[in-house]
């Protein structure tokens, strides 16, 4: 039985980096307090209706480190949790304070998630980020001294202008920083960004494969091991907020743009902040649109999240012959080899739920 997840959008960044498709607005600062209010009324209506304690939380975005802490922690506050939960926080180094993380442990989070994407200044450059890697370390040092231990660097792979060495270099770096996750996507076009519209930056699936490979030696190395294909962690340190998805899970979606799912039924909020705080204060629903999952999409949905995990798919589900090379038998399972990570989307075109 998978754990409870509750998730929490907060939609406000400084800047829109070009590479980004994320409900996120640069304007609608002056919300921010109604956003909240919103949010912890919303969370009240779920509770009083019967909504589960949470096993796992998480705030992302945007950038929850752009809300005061005080507003943050009044919506951590508001979420009943079981007895020993994961309580996740996205932060951008560049906002956070001693004072805010200190705010933020007292209030029961206990895992932060920095994004970091490169160690390397022209790399960040050409993200369109401004961050100092300096940073990364002063809030690093920050969550230690206030108790929390579990911290996981988000690093991006791919970007235009990025060399092999770039790479290394940032993989060095978080490393030398000792965190016990760290995830590393390679860089994706989203249709309707500026990147989309500027093909001389996108990224190169050669180039992409390469820096996997890099990066999977190098994590390996330092005691950490692959749980899913983008995810590294050291033993007891995986997130268990991401295995709500991975296995299905429940789990249910607070602010605009928000994703819930239960037992099969799919649903996600309106998209913009403002309307979020409307239907509230209406005393509608919140809900955009849902979908009902039928059984047999489930079932292969379930093999596609399990095939990109460790735990892979029972053997009989692939036809292991043809896939030579890119998966491997263990025990009644058949789970994906390295080469067969970097081509995870073909070999899931050939499950049979
Ligand atoms: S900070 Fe994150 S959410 Fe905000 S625009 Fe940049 S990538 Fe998107």
């Amino acid at each position: 039985m998978s754990e409870f997840g509750v998730y929490v959008h907060i939609p406000f960044c400084r800047h829109r980096c070009d590479y980004c498709a994320f409900a996120t607005w640069t304007d609608r600062d002056h919300l921010m307090e109604a956003y909240v209010d919103a949010v912890v009324k919303d969370i009240g209506n779920k509770v009083a209706s019967g909504m589960p304690v949470a096993d796992t939380v998480f705030f992302g975005g945007g950038t929850p480190t752009r809300l005061a802490p005080d507003l943050l922690t009044r919506i951590v506050r508001s979420i009943p949790v079981s007895n020993n939960p994961e309580i996740t926080i996205e932060c951008n180094p560049d906002d956070v304070t001693e004072e805010m993380i200190h705010e933020y442990a007292s209030s029961g989070i206990n895992r932060i998630s920095i994004g970091v994407q490169s160690m390397v200044p022209h790399v960040l450059e050409s993200l369109n980020r401004t961050h100092n890697p300096e940073n990364v370390e002063k809030a690093i040092a920050y969550a230690r001294a206030a108790g929390i231990v579990s911290i996981n660097l988000d690093l991006i792979y791919g970007v235009h202008g990025e060399s092999l060495d770039d790479w290394r270099a940032t993989l060095q770096g978080a490393l030398a920083l000792k965190p016990t996750h760290i995830s590393a996507y390679g860089l994706t076009v989203e249709a309707g960004t500026p990147l989309a519209e500027d093909p001389a930056r996108h990224p190169d699936d050669d180039d992409q494969a390469d820096k996997y490979v890099l990066a999977d030696d190098m994590l390996v190395a330092a005691g950490m091991h692959n749980y899913e294909i983008s995810n590294w962690a050291l033993p007891g340190h995986e997130c268990r907020h991401n295995k709500v998805y991975w296995s299905q899970g429940n789990y249910e979606g607070f602010g605009c743009a928000s994703h819930s799912h239960k037992d099969g039924r799919r649903y996600w909020n309106v998209r913009t902040p403002d309307r979020y705080i409307a239907c509230i204060a209406a005393g509608e629903t919140v809900e955009a649109a849902d979908e009902q999952l039928d059984v047999v999409t489930r079932a292969r949905e379930a093999l596609e999240l399990s095939l990109r995990t460790t735990d892979g798919v029972p053997v009989g589900t692939l036809d292991v012959e043809p896939l030579e090379g890119l998966v491997e038998v263990q025990g009644a399972r058949v789970v994906l080899t390295r080469e067969g990570r970097l081509l995870a989307n073909e070999v899931s075109l050939r499950l049979k739920p």
